[in-house]
């Protein structure tokens, strides 16, 4: 559940009762509970791992960063206010890579691969505590805001674990597959730029890597005009500013300004 587990009591013979408690406000769009033969395995202060039994040593391996990767998020935002940290690992139907329930991130066992190469999923899913969870979208036309921010820290982060070479390279990499999205829906189309205009259509049809990667070139190229560490100082006004708040580009530009 995403949400802090308060009290497990037993309810009969055979099943327990849990309570959940969630007193930061959350968007309504992201609320998930998991059922299934799960276990948990703590994997440091505040976080820890959920998966089927048969699975967790592989998984516990493979995210034993998991507390670093936190550590190093609130390192560079501010403090993270959810309390525990969890990655749920489901079983092979989940066709997401990862997705940012409030304090409980469901992630696709494809990113338990055994060389750590996709734990970057769960940088960016631990990016969103602050920017998509507390931060959050008003609406699927600024979706940007959620996922151009959180591709910024994710890279903050891996730059500051793995070095900045290897986050330009993941930026580069990510470059290309923004120009083959915007080529697809054609230049001049609004789902090419990170405004689009969804009226009257889904908003599953304008989702691509836009939002995400050029959300994160403006704001690398932001960052290039003020410096890192005014950068720095601006994003955690905005998101001190903006906690437990939805908000639209509007509020961005005029904090920015
Ligand atoms: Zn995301």
């Amino acid at each position: 559940m995403s949400a802090n587990e308060t009290a497990v009591t037993a309810f009969n013979a055979t099943h327990n009762e849990s309570l959940f408690r969630c007193d930061i406000k959350i968007p309504s769009y992201l609320m998930a509970i998991v059922v299934g033969d799960l276990e948990y395995r703590s994997l440091g202060r505040r976080v820890g791992v959920i998966t089927e039994p048969s699975q967790m040593d592989r998984v516990a391996s493979e995210l034993d960063t998991l507390e670093n990767l936190l550590d190093t998020a609130e390192a560079y935002l501010t403090p993270y206010i959810w309390g525990n940290y969890t990655v749920v690992v489901l079983p092979p139907s989940f066709p997401f890579g990862g997705m940012e329930n409030p304090l409980l991130t469901f992630a696709s066992p494809t990113i338990i691969v055994g060389d750590k190469s996709q734990v970057y999923v769960a940088t960016h899913e631990i990016a969103h505590s602050w920017t998509g969870n507390d931060v959050t979208c008003r609406d699927w036309e600024n979706f940007w805001l959620n996922e151009g921010f959180t591709v910024f820290s994710e890279r903050k982060v891996s730059a500051q674990l793995f070095g900045a070479d290897f986050a330009k390279v993941e930026a580069l990499l990510g470059n290309s597959t923004l120009w083959s999205d915007m080529n697809t829906y054609g230049l001049s189309s609004t789902y090419s730029s990170i405004h689009p205009i969804l009226e009257g259509d889904t908003p599953d049809a304008a989702f691509s890597t836009v939002p995400y990667e050029k959300g994160f070139q403006l704001l690398y190229f932001m960052e290039s005009l003020v410096g890192e560490d005014t950068f720095r100082a601006f994003l955690q006004t905005y998101i001190l500013k903006y906690s437990q708040d939805s908000i639209t580009t509007i509020e961005l530009r005029q904090t920015w300004e």
